[in-house]
């Protein structure tokens, strides 16, 4: 069950115009963390549901296997560029990106959206009691943030349509899944007529971090680029994952 925390006009969005630039194919755009957010709160005002994409180097690098993870990005609204390699990458094309712009970063700017606009968050995703501490925090960060619902992401894949509908019924302007990739887009795209969120956004492990869970990196580890080492020692059955780093960097080497 959703845990209830508390309790426009249309316009037509084009994103097509905005700048980019493609790493191993899929568009990344580059904008600052300020323009993402200011085009979110234009995806919220506009008709229909849109996607975000907080795409780190895996995700990018899993996408050239995975053609439903590959149709959902290029069918996303917006592509955030979320970790070093990203930013690497863009700055080898020739195409830098303005800043890395993080889901977790995202979540604090839209929850301080929210608490000036009154937008309606529900959070879904993280293990049993970790989005409800999150949400609290964030609440008590950003006085009036409109969170309406929190939900754990440990559930099988044959409860999806359950609990996208239980979302659906809080009518959320701004959906968070954080159940880790690809799992968090899947559930974003597929169910998209049921948790009926205006914007939907995958952003990994981003309430495991609100709720203290996870102790984030040091800022001068994240100057340095090294938040993927700091994450690997905190959790070392991340190892998969860091080891897809050489490997998209080596294909981007390899790409035009
Ligand atoms: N998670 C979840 N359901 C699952 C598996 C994972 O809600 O079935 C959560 C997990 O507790 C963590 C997040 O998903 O909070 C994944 O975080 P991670 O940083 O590993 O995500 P990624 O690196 O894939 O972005």
């Amino acid at each position: 069950m959703l845990a209830t925390v508390k309790s426009c006009f249309v316009t037509q969005v084009s994103v097509a115009s905005l700048p980019s630039t493609r790493i191993l194919g899929i568009l990344v755009h580059r904008l600052t963390m300020d323009q993402f957010v200011e085009q979110i709160e234009t995806l919220i005002q506009s008709e229909g549901q849109h996607m975000v994409a907080t795409a780190d180097s895996s995700m990018i690098f899993d996408a050239q296997s995975d053609s439903e993870l590959r149709s959902i990005l290029e069918a996303a609204d917006l592509v955030t560029p979320d970790s070093s390699g990203v930013i690497w990458a863009g700055k080898r094309r020739g195409e830098p990106f303005p800043e890395k712009v993080s889901g977790v970063d995202l979540v604090a700017r839209l929850c301080e959206l929210s608490a000036q606009k009154g937008y309606k968050i529900a959070i879904l995703g993280a293990a049993p009691g970790v989005a409800e501490t999150a949400a609290e925090k964030l609440t008590l960060q950003f006085p009036g943030c409109n969170i309406v619902g929190t939900r754990h992401g440990f559930f099988p894949t044959e409860s999806d349509e359950v609990v996208a509908e239980e979302i659906g019924a809080l009518k959320p302007d701004i959906l968070f899944v954080a159940m880790g990739i690809p799992r968090q887009e899947k559930f974003i795209a597929r169910h998209k007529s049921l948790h009926r969120a205006k914007v939907a956004i995958g952003v990994g492990g981003s309430f495991d971090v609100y709720s203290g869970k996870a102790k984030r990196a040091p800022v001068f580890i994240q100057k340095a680029k090294m938040e993927w080492l700091w994450r690997l020692l905190q959790n070392p059955s991340k190892y998969k994952k860091t080891m897809k780093l050489p490997r998209f960097m080596f294909a981007v080497m390899r790409s035009k």
